[in-house]
């Protein structure tokens, strides 16, 4: 079977809409590693158990500024008030493995992603109501007060950028979003484009006669 390059997603959301907790969820019901999530860069604080290069590479803002000069990124944002960036190492080789990457970035990163590459799939999660999104992130229990009210004046800043992304998810049943989550990826590995790589053999044999 021949080499085929793996899919590019954004996934965006209001903070505390679920869109981590469907990444994570969609890689567990897939660990034949065909799938990862892109390890973003940033300045913010680590949460209580957020775990170095699993989470984020946390970095000050010095080295932050460095490596954005250098151009290590492929899109980089300030979101609040902290940095964030993707690597460009993961989207160039990750993909070029084979593998599909979701990038769990905001809308200005979305953009720049999407004038660079764009053959991206842009999903955007939102949540059922603006009460439940702040019920989400007061018993997600690891944001100040504070933290939790910012947060909440910029979902409307966020959800306002809707309209940029192909796929929209409302997560109001967990599992059902996550199934959601699943058949928009999967169904981009059955395009004609990346079955006629993968296949090349079975379509020779096939149309040999
Ligand atoms: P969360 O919203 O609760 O997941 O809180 P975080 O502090 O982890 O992320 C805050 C925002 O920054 C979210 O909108 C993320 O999608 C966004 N973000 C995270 N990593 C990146 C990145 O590498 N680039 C950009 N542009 N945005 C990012
Ligand atoms: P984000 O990555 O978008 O900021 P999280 O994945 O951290 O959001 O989810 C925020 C909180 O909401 C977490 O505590 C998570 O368990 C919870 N949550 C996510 N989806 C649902 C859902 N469909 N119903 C109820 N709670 C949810
Ligand atoms: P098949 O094409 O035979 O259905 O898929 C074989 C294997 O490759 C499966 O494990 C499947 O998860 C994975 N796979 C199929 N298409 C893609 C793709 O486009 N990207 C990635 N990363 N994996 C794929």
């Amino acid at each position: 079977m021949s080499k085929v390059s793996g899919n590019l997603f954004v996934i965006a959301a209001p903070s505390g809409a679920g869109k981590s907790s469907m990444i994570q969820a969609l890689l567990k019901r897939h660990p034949d590693n065909s799938m990862q999530v892109s390890v973003s860069t940033t300045t913010r604080k680590p949460r209580p158990g957020e775990v170095e290069g699993e989470h984020y590479y946390f970095v000050d803002e010095k080295s932050f500024i460095e490596q954005a000069e250098k151009g290590d990124f492929y899109e980089y944002a300030k979101v609040f008030t902290h940095y964030y960036g993707t690597s460009r190492h993961v989207i160039e080789d990750t993909l070029a493995s084979g593998v599909d990457v979701f990038l769990d970035i905001d809308w200005q990163g979305t953009r720049q992603v999407k004038a660079a590459y764009p053959g991206v799939h842009t999903i955007f999660i939102l949540p059922p109501s603006n009460a439940e999104l702040e019920r989400r992130l007061r018993t997600r229990g690891q944001d100040s007060e504070e933290v939790i009210a910012e947060r909440m004046s910029k979902a409307q800043a966020e959800m306002k950028h809707y309209s940029e992304f192909s796929y929209l998810i409302v997560n109001e049943n967990f599992d059902d979003s996550v199934d959601k989550l699943e058949h928009i990826v999967l169904s981009q590995r059955q395009r004609r484009s990346k079955q006629q790589i993968r296949h090349r053999e079975i379509l020779h044999d096939l149309l040999a006669e």
